[in-house]
């Protein structure tokens, strides 16, 4: 971090948006090596961002309050981001932040008055595997206890410079439990593009249709219909783009791929480029997992020497696609697609209405495939495989494996990977679970299984998931893990549509309120009516989703919410009583 004036600032605005092109749509790429630079992005800084690009100001400032990970206000010379997920909680997160915070002599959402360090809370940073786990100006610490925050915090006060600390504070582990035939095969570089030149676009377009394969980040799509109505379109310019912004609480099975497999990756967008005619690509890459971005672009570099990516790619004429990564900037919703392609274009991530689906409409308006991680390595492995040996694992409407990210009270935390149609209680067996109450499927958007449902299967036709599969023991009150949701889903609403701006608000209340033991019956009932509201009328399936945890622990676990319970009469939310007292006194 820079501690120029701005002179420098002007100078250094002119050159990085030089060099990037001048493009709006690079706008938010830009704020980054601004914040990067200066710690923070000053009001001047958006002023003159904005007078570059050209761009409305409010453009820019909205941009920059949008995203949790960019700054209008200057941050410590260090930055420690705790990460909030549940599964954090369950390993002792609260009390490793009132360590910290009690060490470093500042309060959790501020920044020291010297600035040498803030300290706060980052959303799932996607090492629920081994967590407790924290962000150090954007490098994923891991296994925190209450000694390694003294470390910390010794570091600090010594301003040892970060690239000094001891590598254990930044070891990330795949923890790779069970391996099937994704994680458990390679693929030669470019033997998926040799099959699409050998084969023809049109047979492998066909193979990955009969495969069965859809998408594998939970919306379930059918991948060979998209890349079909991609082709089909009319337009000369479309785009592919990989999303990598897995952001679901308790999901990190695409961490994985990125760190292990990210030729797999780009061989698979490469494939989707060739089959639906596009030139250009983009990783979109969630902020927390920014420790990667300089080996992707390694990876890149390697595959444009090797003749995988760029012009006349394998030495064939008219096959030409590169793909760059583009850094998100902390927000849940750009998980879903066409929010991932506003903040693609440098915007503010906010669902668009649909249709026009990205398909037709994507990417500067133009038709564009999204899809995720999982789903593009293993279109690349069709390609070289063929759809048989995909059909042949899963079940009737889930083809193929699923890579879960598993979490929570369990032996054995990580990666497992099955064919489609386990059971959740195979799964539980395999990761050393015991005495467990519940599993929470898919995340805070998904559903909460208690033990009667343990027979149940993941797939589409049955318990889908994009991965997140977290595990709660006896021990844990699962009021816990809805009040936690509840304040996630509050914390990312975009704001857009009243809906989920002000039900996830007025949720988290309730919720908070039931858990002060100061909620009455008419508080459940309201959640109820809330959530009802919420599902029906959200903009997005952010908004949509948010009440599932809450509506699936009221059904299965209503003893945890009951034992809460002020009194079974009616209690006004509002205590004129008390509040009439302190006025007379
Ligand atoms: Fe934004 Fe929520 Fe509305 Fe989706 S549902 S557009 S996240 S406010």
């Amino acid at each position: 971090m820079s501690s120029s004036g701005p002179d420098d600032l002007g100078e250094f605005i002119s050159r990085v948006v030089d060099q990037q092109g001048r493009d709006p749509l690079d706008l938010l790429q830009i704020l980054h090596q601004v914040q990067d630079r200066y710690g923070y992005v000053s009001a001047e800084a958006s002023e003159r961002v904005a007078r570059e690009f050209g761009v409305p100001l409010g453009q820019v400032r909205g941009a920059v309050e949008f995203y949790a990970f960019l700054h209008s206000s200057p941050r410590g010379r260090y930055e420690i981001l705790l990460s909030d997920s549940i599964t954090d909680h369950m390993l002792g997160k609260q009390s490793l932040m009132e360590h910290l915070c009690h060490r470093l002599g500042v309060s959790a959402g501020e920044t020291r008055a010297d600035g040498l360090v803030s300290v706060g809370n980052a959303s799932c940073t996607g090492m629920c595997d081994q967590g407790p786990a924290a962000l150090i100006n954007g490098n994923a610490a891991t296994n925190l206890n209450p000694e390694r925050i003294d470390e910390i915090a010794d570091l600090i006060e010594a301003r040892e410079p970060l690239s000094d600390w001891p590598a254990k504070f930044f070891q990330v582990r795949n923890n790779i439990r069970r391996k099937d035939s994704l994680l458990g095969s390679a693929l030669d570089e470019g033997s998926a593009l040799w099959a699409v030149l050998e084969h023809g676009e049109e047979t492998v377009l066909r193979e990955i249709t009969r495969s069965g394969l859809r998408g594998l980040g939970g919306a379930g799509f059918k991948t060979g219909t998209k890349w079909a109505l991609c082709r089909e379109t009319s337009s000369p310019e479309r785009y592919v783009v990989c999303n990598a912004d897995e952001g679901e609480p308790g999901t990190f099975k695409d961490r994985v791929l990125l760190q292990r497999d990210p030729d797999r990756i780009f061989e698979g967008m490469t494939v989707c480029a060739r089959i639906v005619g596009a030139q250009e690509g983009y990783l979109y890459l969630r902020s927390e997992y920014r420790h990667m971005l300089a080996s992707l672009q390694s990876v890149l570099r390697q595959r444009r020497k090797a003749g995988l990516l760029g012009e006349r790619i394998l030495g064939m004429q008219g096959f030409s696609f590169d793909i760059d990564v583009r850094l998100g900037a902390g927000a849940y919703v750009c998980g879903e697609e066409s929010a991932l392609i506003e903040s693609l274009e440098g915007k503010r991530g906010v669902a668009r209405v649909r249709p026009p689906f990205p398909v037709t409409h994507g990417f500067r308006n133009k038709p564009t495939v999204v899809n995720n991680v999982e789903t593009f390595v293993a279109a690349a492995m069709i390609a070289v495989r063929g759809a048989d040996w995909f059909a042949a694992m899963g079940t009737d409407e889930s083809k193929g494996t699923k890579l879960l990210s598993v979490s929570g009270d369990c032996e054995r935390p990580g990666i497992y990977e099955y064919p489609y149609g386990v059971t959740i209680r195979q799964v539980l067996e395999d990761c050393g679970a015991e005495n467990t109450l519940a599993v929470q499927v898919a995340g805070a958007a998904g559903h909460c299984l208690s033990e009667s449902e343990f027979d149940r299967r993941i797939a589409f036709e049955d318990v889908p998931t994009g991965g997140s599969f977290m595990v709660f023991n006896r021990e844990r009150d699962m009021l816990d893990m809805a009040r936690n949701f509840a304040h996630f889903f509050a914390h990312e609403s975009c704001g857009f549509c009243t809906p989920c701006r002000v039900g996830t608000s007025l949720m988290k209340n309730l919720v908070d309120k039931v858990c002060a033991g100061n909620g009455t019956p008419s508080d459940l009932k309201e959640i109820r009516n809330l959530g009802a509201v919420m599902r029906g009328a959200s903009q997005c399936g952010l908004g949509a989703t948010a009440p599932n945890a809450i509506f699936d622990t009221l059904d299965k676990f209503s003893e945890v919410y009951q034992r809460r319970l002020k009194s079974t009469g009616f209690e006004p939310a509002f205590d004129l009583e008390a509040a009439s007292g302190r006025g007379r006194a």
